[in-house]
């Protein structure tokens, strides 16, 4: 070996060149100019390239949209070639062309638009909506932690409504459905808006009343339907009923001999006219928003549920009855890990309550089957809505913001869930996911109901009293909002747990084969059965946690009273209140632990039952 040609050193490099004839000297020469200009070449490339992002970055902020740069970029071009694969083409939500045959459920998302203060904060957007599919754009670092990179999880609904669409075209094809059902057959129907705080439910379910208001006296107008129309407006916190129309006064749940579910003392009000209508409604939130600032964000884990019967003027008899439902915050799953016990007590009734509201709204879609409305007052409560005949919508709300991304996908998970079970469950001959090529028989909306529609939303009563302000509806409670959502963030941060647990993949819109389809659904089914055992097992730990802290404090309260010599009437009073309060609470506690025990239960009967059949069908 030379020794010349080992040393790395440039001196002894260029001794090596010169020791090796004037060929190869020049040969080498060339080799490093080469190099030299590759690496320029890249230099320049990079300086370009950071030239290109700063332009782009000044105009992202010019625009008003200061986020990163790069994970917008490549959003953009997501969307960009997704627009060229679909050539432009935006699928109508009703009449020709829009796909049909919802049933029984129809099941729906809204993504709002980015707000300012998520602006200001430097978020991104990270959802894309092409009807009826939505996707949510995940920002990831590679291992080096500087290559930025996205992955994309897309679901199918009925309705996928993005940023740009409005409350009207989200009544068409989600209430007014409901409305035709509630006016025509004398039937139930409920909609639910569900997702996380902040998302938008408040927003569209006071959009929708406002709708609602006029649609439902012209509808009945039009029918020449003679009825009373009565309304009721409460909250359900804390497992209490609230009369938002009256005080907020408590009212108890009695469930009688025959199975019927009462609230006494809730009272309707009624509604004679559309401006009778909304200036109730917006009593009803009115109450909801004053309470939220003194009592630090309560509505936002509060469902607030929305009754409008329609009645026999001469009897009272039910002609019909629609329920809308602005469910609590679903990202509320984090604090049961939460050191602080009431929170944990909140958190657990309404895990369970969504948890429960899921079980019996799939229960309904594969009809015949057991509604386990038992499983939370919220379902108890509801009941009737659980019908076989009765109709429901679910709108998904989400969050653009790629720091709320995590519970994004935790609520189209949720929505996916009543889908998926929806539509595996109706035919055999049908794809496991509704194809967008479907298309729609049925006319829609006449133009004329649409035009009223339309115009139900520049209606502007003279009385300021009468005047329905969606923005103030949801206004007051974003400071509290925004507060807890950080620190349910925080708390989320690494564990993606919440309600469900799938993975984040592109789910695959394709047909099945039944036998395929059954065993796919025995699978889904035990992995259901593992994710409710796993969430038995929290509660229990989490509820056996409360009750030893509990009965720390009893013992302590006790021997304080009895280290008195006298109880004064001020300390026995405190003491009642105090006991009241842990017997309450421990009511919440042992109820939340029944329900997701009996969630456990009719999980593992559906298991006994699938796996019954594949046993059945692998021995034929
Ligand atoms: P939630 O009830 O889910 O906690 P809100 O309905 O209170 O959320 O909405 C949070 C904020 O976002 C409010 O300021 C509301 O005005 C605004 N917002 C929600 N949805 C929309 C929308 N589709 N368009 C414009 N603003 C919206
Ligand atoms: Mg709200």
């Amino acid at each position: 070996m030379n020794p010349n040609v080992s040393s790395s050193s440039t001196n002894n490099r260029r001794k090596t060149i010169s020791v090796s004839g004037p060929a190869k000297y020049d040969q080498t020469r060339k080799r490093i100019e080469r190099m030299e200009e590759e690496r320029n070449e890249r230099r320049r490339e990079t300086e370009q390239k950071k030239a290109a992002r700063k332009v782009e970055q000044a105009k992202l902020l010019a625009a008003g949209n200061p986020g990163d740069v790069d994970f917008i970029g490549m959003v953009q071009e997501w969307r960009d070639e997704q627009a060229k694969m679909h050539n432009n083409h935006k699928q109508p939500h009703y009449g020709p062309g829009s796909t049909d045959n919802h049933g029984n459920i129809i099941v729906a998302v809204r993504k709002r638009p980015m707000s300012n203060k998520e602006i200001q904060k430097k978020d991104h957007d990270s959802i894309s909506c092409f009807h009826p599919k939505i996707w949510v754009h995940s920002a990831k670092y590679k291992v080096d932690g500087i290559t930025k990179y996205l992955t994309h999880s897309g679901f199918q609904f009925d309705h996928a409504f993005g940023e740009d669409s409005t409350t009207d075209e989200i009544y068409m094809a989600t209430t007014m459905p409901l409305l035709d059902h509630v006016v025509s057959t004398q039937g139930r129907a409920t909609c639910f808006c569900y997702g996380m705080t902040g998302s938008g439910k408040t927003y569209t379910m006071s959009a929708i009343q406002q709708i609602l208001a006029h649609d439902l006296y012209e509808e009945l107008r039009e029918q020449g339907i003679q009825v009373e129309v009565t309304l009721a407006f409460f909250e359900l916190y804390g497992g209490f009923v609230q009369d938002l129309l009256h005080d907020r006064k408590r009212c108890k749940l009695l469930e009688d001999g025959k199975g019927e579910v009462n609230i006494t003392g809730l009272q309707e009000v009624p509604a004679r006219s559309a401006e009778d209508f909304l200036r109730i409604v917006s009593a009803g939130h009115s109450q909801r928003t004053t309470h939220t600032t003194e009592a630090n964000d309560s509505s936002s884990r509060s469902h607030a549920i929305c009754q409008v019967f329609l009645r026999d003027p001469s009897n009272g008899d039910l002609k019909g009855k629609l329920t809308l439902v602005d469910l609590a915050g679903s990202e509320r799953g984090s604090d049961t890990k939460s050191h602080n016990s009431l929170r944990r007590a909140e958190s657990a009734e309404i895990n369970t309550s969504l948890l429960s509201l899921k079980e019996c709204i799939r229960a309904l879609g594969q009809k015949n089957a057991h509604v386990p409305y038992r499983g939370s007052k919220l379902t108890l409560i509801l009941k009737d809505c659980f019908s076989p005949d009765s109709k429901t919508t679910m709108i998904a709300t989400v969050s653009p913001g790629a720091s709320a991304t995590d519970h994004s996908l935790n609520t189209l998970r949720y929505a996916d869930r009543i889908k998926e079970q929806r539509i595996s469950s109706s035919s055999n001959k049908r794809s496991t996911r509704g194809p967008a090529s479907r298309t729609c028989t049925s006319s829609g909306p006449s133009r004329q109901r649409i035009s009223r529609i339309l115009s139900a939303l520049e209606w502007n009563p003279n009385s300021s009293e009468n005047q329905f302000d969606i923005q103030k509806a949801t206004r007051v409670e974003e400071d509290a909002d925004e507060k807890y959502i950080a620190e349910s963030v925080s708390t989320l941060s690494g564990e993606i747990s919440d309600l469900d647990d799938d993975e984040g993949t592109d789910r695959p819109i394709k047909e099945t084969k039944p036998t395929e389809r059954e065993e796919s659904e025995a699978l889904r089914a035990a992995r259901e059965l593992f994710d409710v055992e796993e969430e038995l097992r929290d509660e229990h730990f989490a509820c056996l946690q409360d009750m030893a802290e509990m009965l720390q404090e009893e013992f302590k309260m006790i021997q304080d009273m009895e280290a008195m010599a006298q109880a004064s009437d001020d300390a026995m009073d405190n003491y009642a209140i105090k006991l009241a309060e842990y017997l309450d609470r421990k009511e919440l506690l042992i109820r939340s632990v029944q329900a997701k025990f009996d969630i456990v239960k009719h999980h593992r009967e559906m298991n006994q039952s699938f796996t019954r059949d594949m046993e059945a069908f692998v021995q034929t």
